[in-house]
């Protein structure tokens, strides 16, 4: 029982999730052949790594790490802003590249796709491994960096695949092998497992993947909501999460920053505009129905020092109120009260279709479907009254001001009592406060 296979075929459905080696690094060293070889972190203007190359990695550097940390461990380093567009670019291209091979390829995020090869053997004259060798040789040389593969039968297991060998692994897990792999594998490392599931799933002595893969179906179906039950499903070989091949208009990331004069020390002033940023950004998510899986937030000096800090969610949200109490002690931690701000912005990061986020949500599914009905209503209003009708406590100040920068805290009563854009028909600015949305 303990060796013996989880599923009998080798490919019944074949799927590839092809994953870019340092992706944002590798763009850089790609435009400009001169940093190839040599450590480059990207992500200057947030002041923290947002991606390394495998020189810099090496050297001891890891994503979110802060800027000056860096430039005092490896001096070397050369350390360039994020340009997403050019990510962007070489991104469209890489789909493009394996859109050669078949239609059926889902963007899953900037720098990861899948692609269903089911049934092209034939018309290609190519085993599905040869396929896959041929679409890494095309992606290396006309990109000039590596990308890594996994070739199983499931997405959930390719996911899997394509982690196993970093940089330029190609990994292929026919059927019969799944469980060969999943043996080596904690549970948390599935993809759409997160911590809550992980902590709920070592309480049944799950550790493994093999051990919930191995699971009953009995036992699944009572203790496992949808989600879970698919990929259960997909560690045991069997196809259920189709490769999503719609185009997307979608945002890898989106990104709000507003200056404000005269610069403030003011701390619940400046939390007031990163709050009021992080609600822009959300209903930006939102309109694209995305939602993130994590936040850089920043903050600028009057002299033009950015400091900054990475957050990740343990689910996907679009959310303010979510996003602002997750990121409420990085911003403390960032604040200096000696310090006069000018600007705060905040980046939405790993953004993925809402339908996708509900993965991992034990115990809080709950919470998600109230505060998506909620959301709703306030998308709603917006879109009859103005963005800025509805908007969390926490933003008060900023919407308070915003119109009048510079004559903060001495504008008339008649200015602070009016919002701008404002009727006496249309006076709908009520603040909400996170304490009445749980
Ligand atoms: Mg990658």
């Amino acid at each position: 029982m303990e060796n013996s296979p989880l599923a009998i075929g080798t490919f019944p459905r074949a799927i590839l999730h092809i994953d870019g080696d340092a992706f944002f690094a590798s763009c850089e060293q790609s435009r400009n052949p001169a940093l190839k070889g040599k450590p480059v972190v990207t992500g200057k203007e947030r002041g923290i790594a947002a991606s390394m190359s495998y020189e810099a990695k090496a050297r001891g550097v890891a994503r979110g790490m802060r800027i000056f940390e860096i430039k005092k461990i490896c001096p070397e380093d050369i350390i360039l802003p994020s340009d997403y567009e050019t990510y962007s670019l070489l991104s469209k291209r890489f789909f493009s590249i394996v859109r050669r091979y078949t239609p059926d390829v889902e963007e899953y995020s900037i720098d990861e796709c899948f692609a269903d090869l089911t049934g092209l053997q034939r018309p290609l004259r190519m085993s599905y491994a040869q396929i896959a060798e041929q679409i890494k040789r095309d992606l290396d040389l006309e990109l000039g960096f590596t990308f890594s593969i996994g070739l199983a039968p499931t997405k959930v297991v390719a996911k899997i695949g394509s982690k196993w060998k970093k940089p330029s692994g190609l990994t292929v897990i026919p059927g019969k092998d799944i469980h060969l792999y999943l043996a080596k594998l904690p549970v948390e490392k599935v993809w759409g497992i997160g911590h809550q599931t992980t902590a709920l799933l070592n309480k049944y002595g799950i550790r493994t993947a093999l051990d919930f893969a191995r699971k009953s179906k009995e036992w699944i179906e009572k203790k496992m909501i949808k989600p879970f039950k698919e990929i259960w499903e997909e560690l045991n070989g069997r196809s259920v999460l189709a490769v999503d091949t719609k185009e997307k208009e979608s945002y890898q990331s989106i990104q709000k920053v507003k200056t404000f004069t005269p610069p403030s020390n003011d701390e619940r002033f400046i939390f007031a505009q990163l709050s009021k940023n992080i609600e822009n950004a959300c209903i930006k998510a939102r309109r694209y129905r995305q939602a993130a899986r994590g936040a850089v937030i920043f903050l600028r000096t009057q002299d033009f020092r950015d400091s900054g800090l990475e957050t990740r969610f343990s689910r996907a949200t679009a959310f303010p109120n979510e996003v602002i109490k997750i990121i409420e002690p990085a911003f403390k931690e960032l604040f200096k009260r000696n310090r006069q701000y000018r600007s705060t912005g905040v980046i939405l990061l790993n953004l993925e279709n809402q339908e996708n986020s509900q993965m991992d949500l034990f115990g809080s599914h709950l919470i998600v479907e109230k505060m998506t009905r909620l959301y709703e209503g306030v998308d709603k209003i917006k879109e009859k009254y103005g963005k800025h009708t509805l908007f969390l406590g926490s933003s008060f100040s900023a919407h308070r001001f915003s119109g009048h920068e510079g004559d903060r805290g001495i504008a008339p009563a008649r200015k602070a009592a009016l919002f701008k854009g404002e009727t006496k028909r249309k006076r709908l600015a009520i603040p909400m406060f996170l304490g009445e949305v749980n």
